[in-house]
């Protein structure tokens, strides 16, 4: 099994649940007790959201580029960034390593393709919903339609992600409030919604919307798998 590196900590939150589903996913490819091998370098987010605020993305990529190069040196075999906000870095953060990058969009536009779909709706942070870094990659690479909400909305959007759900906090107003988001997004065409901030699948699940949702965190985590594992022979029973 391959060693799948993660740079996490952006949030903890969405982090710990990379970890939980990738173990998952092992444990039920592989049976018995069997677990991934991860190296973990989780950031201290605060400067890092800052420095996002601020503008001051070199700073940001400093950060990265350093937690990259440790987990190369912890013996990791990919980078995983636990974050879909902080690919506005991608480049910089896999020129740093010459290891291979599996960027989220990638396996989100995959997932999306499978499943037939043309147009969705994406609920981002700021950065990813207003930046092209994310969309233009999805639409370019995935042939996908990508529908951002109005300015109120993705004011909205991303103020919840920033003060609630980095910090662990999910409550039933802020869900409605994406419900009517999503309503807009659908309105307006959208055929899936897009979980584009690893966070979100912790407040808006399949049982709260019609729509198909496409979570970014579930999708990248099992690229992680698919990778670890890719030269592994399935259900090997004993320990
Ligand atoms: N986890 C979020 C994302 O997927 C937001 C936190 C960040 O800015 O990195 O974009």
């Amino acid at each position: 099994m391959r060693t799948i590196g993660l740079i996490g900590g952006m949030s903890w939150v969405s982090t710990a649940e990379y970890y939980r589903l990738i173990n998952q996913a092992v444990a039920q490819q592989l049976g018995a007790l069997h677990s991934a091998r991860i190296v973990l370098v989780s950031v201290d987010f605060a400067p890092v959201a800052q420095a996002q605020h601020d503008g001051r993305w070199d700073a940001a990529a400093a950060v990265l580029v350093d937690a990259a190069q440790r987990l190369q040196a912890a013996g990791a075999d990919c980078i995983v960034l636990c974050t879909n906000t902080m690919h506005k870095l991608a480049d910089r953060i896999a020129a740093a390593v010459p290891l291979p990058f599996l960027h989220i969009a990638d396996a989100t536009g995959a997932a999306a393709r499978a499943s037939g779909l043309t147009t969705v709706g994406l609920l981002a942070t700021g950065f990813t919903m207003e930046q092209p870094f994310l969309r233009e990659r999805l639409e370019r690479e995935h042939g996908l339609r990508v529908l951002v909400p109005d300015a109120p909305a993705r004011a909205d959007v991303h103020r919840i992600i920033y003060e609630e759900l980095c910090k662990d906090v999910v409550t039933d107003a802020s869900r409605a409030r994406y419900l009517q988001v999503i309503d807009q997004l659908t309105g307006a065409g959208a055929q899936a919604i897009l979980l584009g901030c690893t966070e979100i699948a912790l407040l808006v699940k399949p049982e709260h919307t019609q729509l198909p949702l496409l979570d970014t965190t579930a999708l990248h985590a099992h690229a992680a798998v698919n990778f670890a594992l890719a030269q592994m022979p399935a259900r090997k029973d004993a320990p």
